[in-house]
């Protein structure tokens, strides 16, 4: 009996390790796949958007997918870790929309219209500042403003002449019949002769130098009112400068259709700081800065 019950003892001792073992494998199998490196990932640490942008990267060879990670398309595949960075958007605004006109209003005497189709009919005289001993006058309002502009050109060895300002109506009258009778003079008929007057001329009451805010203004080195004036350094400066001190070239090169008024590069017309930072960064004329506000 005794030894039947070593065997039974013994039969039982082979049970529990065999018991033993089978758990030891089972914790193994179980263990093995939850803490693998190739298993799946455990919750709460899914990788993010932007993980899984850098493992794409990392795994195309710099090639992303449109498809899978469209919203950041615009990075550089060169340069991954920049990608969620490029926020382009935000500087757009300040360099497409148009500046706003503030500080002035079309009804602003400095801003008055005047050309063919607008003669210039002041309630009063506008009040004149002699320039210098030259015997031209301005409008009195544009007169420190244009003391200014060209001191701050003479200060880079710039030589300027102011070669017209304000003219009255009856002068700007004998200057246009004075055209006129000239071209009769060469065989055209009288139409014929006010018409092509009219082409670099304005009639009498529509120039804009009634107003005494119209400078002629060259080189002392280039007096000529013609295509050669805009080689200078003087009115190439002014163009660039002229703003800044509230003035505006008033007939530009590429708005002869706006303005009916050839390209001259010389006629400068004063209407105030504020008004003339907005038409120049807006690359408007006054005929299209009136259209707009009507
Ligand atoms: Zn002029």
């Amino acid at each position: 009996m005794a030894k039947k019950k070593q065997n039974t003892t013994g039969d039982g001792a082979a049970w529990l390790v065999l018991l033993l073992c089978l758990g030891f494998v089972a914790f193994s199998v179980y263990h093995a796949r939850d803490h693998s490196p190739t298993s799946d990932t455990p919750k709460g640490t899914e990788p993010t958007e932007t993980t899984q942008v850098h493992m794409q990267w990392a795994d195309s060879d710099g090639l992303f997918s449109d498809d899978l990670f469209a919203p950041i398309t615009e990075a550089p595949p060169t340069e991954p870790t920049t990608a969620p960075t490029t926020v382009a958007p935000t500087e757009a605004p300040t360099t497409i929309s148009p500046t706003e006109p503030i500080g002035f209003s079309k009804d602003d005497p400095l801003l008055v219209l005047v050309n063919r189709d607008h003669p210039y009919e002041p309630s009063s005289p506008p009040a004149l500042s002699n320039w210098k001993n030259s015997g031209i006058q301005v409008a009195s309002v544009a007169y420190d403003a244009l003391v200014a502009m060209l001191s701050a050109g003479e200060q880079q060895g710039l030589n300027f002449v102011v070669c017209s300002g304000y003219r009255s109506k009856e002068l700007q009258e004998q200057l246009f019949n004075e055209d006129v009778d000239l071209r009769m003079s060469w065989g055209q008929s009288y139409e014929e002769a006010w018409a092509n007057t009219a082409l670099f001329t304005m009639p009498p009451g529509c120039s804009e130098h009634n107003t005494g805010l119209a400078l002629d203004i060259v080189s002392l080195h280039n007096q000529h009112l013609d295509s050669t004036q805009e080689q200078t350094k003087e009115t190439q400066w002014l163009q660039a400068h002229c703003w800044e001190y509230g003035f505006i070239l008033r007939y530009p090169k590429d708005k002869r259709d706006v303005t009916g008024i050839s390209y001259e590069s010389w006629h400068y017309r004063y209407v105030g700081k504020a008004a003339a930072k907005y038409l120049t960064e807006n690359s408007l004329t006054l005929e299209e800065y009136h259209a707009q506000q009507s």
